[in-house]
């Protein structure tokens, strides 16, 4: 069975949650888990948190998923939040065939430049505002670099089909 992807659920992050939580000092003494309703576009879900001391004072806040495990994000999946091994959701890239890797790290890099996804398309003189000249000339490098490690794994794939 193949697993979802997790880019492609929906989540819920503890930082989303903070600012919205009025808990008093005495409500965090005397409980150590914390049930919670959050409303959005998918509807209505009761939650626990948990939480621990900071380092620095204060309190840092968990989701606690149903399998007792503490994470800092819950993915939605057939109408429940949990965990990400609950919901066993993968990264893409984890799903992703070795071979496919190449193409991936090409396709994120052109991202980055803000570059199409026409991978003929080479804008060299297209730096997007706000990036600096450095960075936009490793990122150009790195793209060769990754661009020529996919066209390898395309010539070995041409010629495990018997195409020379
Ligand atoms: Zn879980």
């Amino acid at each position: 069975m193949s697993k979802g992807s997790i880019e492609s659920y929906s989540s819920i992050s503890i930082k989303q949650l903070k600012g919205k939580l009025s808990l008093s000092d005495d409500d965090l003494k005397q409980h150590r888990n914390i049930s919670i309703t959050v409303s959005n576009d998918y509807g209505s879900f009761a939650l626990k948190l948990s939480h621990s001391p900071c380092n620095y004072g204060g309190v840092r806040f968990w989701f606690l998923c149903s399998c007792g495990k503490r994470c800092t994000k819950l993915y939605l999946k057939c109408g429940v939040y949990a965990c990400r091994q609950c919901q066993q959701l993968n990264y893409i890239s984890q799903q992703w065939n070795k071979s496919d890797i190449p193409l991936l790290r090409v396709r994120r890099l052109r991202n980055r430049l803000q570059w199409s996804q026409d991978l003929r398309d080479w804008p060299i003189h297209q730096k997007p505002k706000n990036m600096h000249y450095k960075t936009f000339a490793a990122l150009v490098r790195e793209l060769e670099k990754r661009e020529q490690e996919r066209l390898q794994m395309l010539i070995v794939y041409l010629h495990g089909m018997g195409i020379r």
